[in-house]
C-alpha cells in the first residue's frame, strides 16, 4: 500500500467514525408515536441520552455529568429499604445500567439519576429500557423538584418467579402507568388506582427491551405509549386530581377549586428502588436472588426528550413562556406564565377584535365559549411596550 492510499484509508476511516460518533442517535427512524399540539413542532431536548459512551461509576464522565446528576433531585436515600449510592450508576455497552446489590443484612445499595434540565408538558419523553428480572421496581419517572406532581414513565416489577406469592406473577406482567399528586405538609399523595393503571398484554417485560412513552399533552392530558403503541389516557381534572391536591390556593381544599392539574416543572428520575409496600409482602429481593448481578441491574439504552415548540415564535422568549390549553379548546382557556401579563386580546382571522380580557394572575382562566368555531390570534400585552402573538383553535360546543 503507498503511503498515499494509505492516508487516504485512514482519512476514509476517520470519516466514517466520525458519522457514526455524530449520526449514531439510538433513536433515529423510530418514530414518534403522538403528533404535538396544532401548528407545533417537537423539538429534540438537550437533556436526551443515547449513551454511547462509557462513564465509570466514580468518577463519572464528563459526557455524563453534562446531562446528569449521580443521585435524587434531593437528600433523601430513597424508599423503605432502599439506599441510593452515587457509585451505583454507570454508562457502559452504550447503556446506562443501574445495578442492586446487597448492601447489609435490612438495606440494598441502588442507584438513582437526576437530569440537570427540568422539562415541560407539551413534552414526549420515551425511554428503551430493560425492566430488571427482580422484584425491586425499575423506574423512569419526572418529578417536580418542590415533590408535588409526578409523572410515571416506567415503573415495573419484572421477577414472575411463581415460586413466590402468586401475586408476585402478577404484578410481573404489567407496567404501571400511573402519575401522582402530592401535598407536603401534613403529607398526602393521590394516584389513580383504576385496573388500567396496570398494563398487561401478555408480554413477559423483563425478556427483552421495550420503548415506554408519555405524552404530557397539558397539566389535564397524558398519553402512555408502550412500543409506540397507546396503552393509556389519562385526561381530565377528575383522572388528574379529584381531591384537589394541586390547589394553589389552599391543597387539598374540595370546597375551593384552585386546581392546577400537573403544570409545573419536572425533573427526569431514573433509578431502582425497594418498596416498602412490597417488602411488606415479602417481595424483596433474596441474596441469592441479588447475587445475580444481570438479573439486578437496570438497563436503559436511550432516552428521548421533545419539547413542542411553535415554530412561528421560536425566537420570541415571551411567546415561549406562555402555555395555553387546551388548544383546540371548547369553553375556558388556560393561560400560563412565567411572569405577569396586563391583558389578552383575542382576534379574529380578518383582524377584528373580539374580546379582550384583563389578566390578574400568571394562572388564569379566560371563558371562550361564545367564540365560534375557527382560528384565533393571541394579543398578549406584557407591558405598555412588549406585546406578543399566539394561536389558538375554538371548537364548536
Ligand atoms: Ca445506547
Amino acid at each position: 500500500m503507498t503511503l498515499n492510499l494509505m492516508k487516504n484509508n485512514i482519512t476514509t476511516l476517520s470519516f466514517l467514525l466520525m458519522c457514526a460518533l455524530v449520526s449514531g442517535q439510538d433513536w433515529n427512524g423510530i418514530p414518534i408515536p403522538t403528533n404535538p399540539p396544532i401548528d407545533m413542532e417537537w423539538e429534540l431536548q438537550a437533556s436526551s441520552d443515547d449513551f454511547n459512551y462509557t462513564s465509570s461509576a466514580s468518577p463519572k464522565s464528563s459526557e455524563f455529568l453534562e446531562k446528569w446528576d449521580d443521585y435524587y433531585h434531593n437528600a433523601w436515600s430513597g424508599p423503605g429499604l432502599t439506599i441510593w449510592s452515587r457509585t451505583k450508576s454507570l454508562v457502559e455497552n452504550s447503556t446506562l445500567q443501574i445495578p442492586a446489590t446487597r448492601l447489609n443484612a435490612a438495606n440494598i445499595s441502588t442507584g438513582c439519576i437526576t437530569s440537570r434540565e427540568t422539562i415541560i408538558y407539551p413534552a414526549y419523553v420515551e425511554v428503551y429500557a430493560k425492566v430488571m428480572n427482580s422484584t425491586l421496581a425499575s423506574d423512569v419517572w419526572l418529578l417536580s423538584p418542590d415533590d408535588t406532581q409526578e409523572i410515571d414513565i416506567l415503573e415495573a416489577y419484572g421477577d414472575v418467579n411463581p415460586t413466590r406469592d402468586p401475586i408476585n406473577v402478577w404484578f410481573g406482567e404489567r407496567i404501571h402507568l400511573s402519575h401522582h399528586v402530592f401535598i407536603r405538609q401534613p403529607f398526602a399523595d393521590w394516584q389513580p388506582t383504576t385496573p388500567d393503571t396496570w398494563y398487561y398484554d401478555g408480554t413477559i417485560w423483563k425478556d427483552g427491551y421495550h420503548r415506554f412513552g408519555v405524552y404530557w399533552r397539558d397539566p389535564l392530558h397524558l398519553e402512555y405509549y408502550i412500543d409506540g403503541v397507546l396503552a393509556k389516557t389519562t385526561s381530565g381534572m377528575e383522572q388528574i386530581d379529584p381531591l384537589h391536591h394541586t390547589n394553589t390556593v389552599n391543597p387539598g381544599d374540595t370546597s375551593n377549586d384552585t386546581r392546577t392539574g400537573l403544570n409545573k416543572a419536572m425533573d427526569i428520575i431514573i433509578n431502582v428502588e425497594d418498596q416498602t409496600w412490597r417488602s411488606n409482602q415479602g417481595l424483596t429481593p433474596t441474596n441469592t436472588e441479588l447475587a445475580n448481578t444481570d438479573d439486578h441491574t437496570f438497563k436503559v439504552d436511550w432516552i428521548r426528550v421533545y419539547k413542542a415548540v411553535d415554530p412561528l415564535s421560536v425566537e420570541d422568549e415571551n411567546a415561549k413562556s406562555i402555555r395555553m390549553f387546551p388548544n383546540p379548546v371548547l369553553n375556558s382557556l388556560q393561560i400560563e406564565s412565567n411572569s405577569r401579563l396586563k391583558s389578552v386580546s383575542i382576534y379574529n382571522l380578518n383582524g377584528v377584535l373580539i374580546k379582550i380580557e384583563r389578566l390578574t394572575e400568571t394562572i388564569n382562566t379566560i371563558d371562550l365559549s361564545e367564540l365560534a368555531n375557527g382560528l384565533y390570534i393571541l394579543k398578549f400585552q406584557k407591558d405598555d411596550s412588549i406585546s406578543f402573538y399566539k394561536k389558538i383553535i375554538k371548537e364548536a360546543n
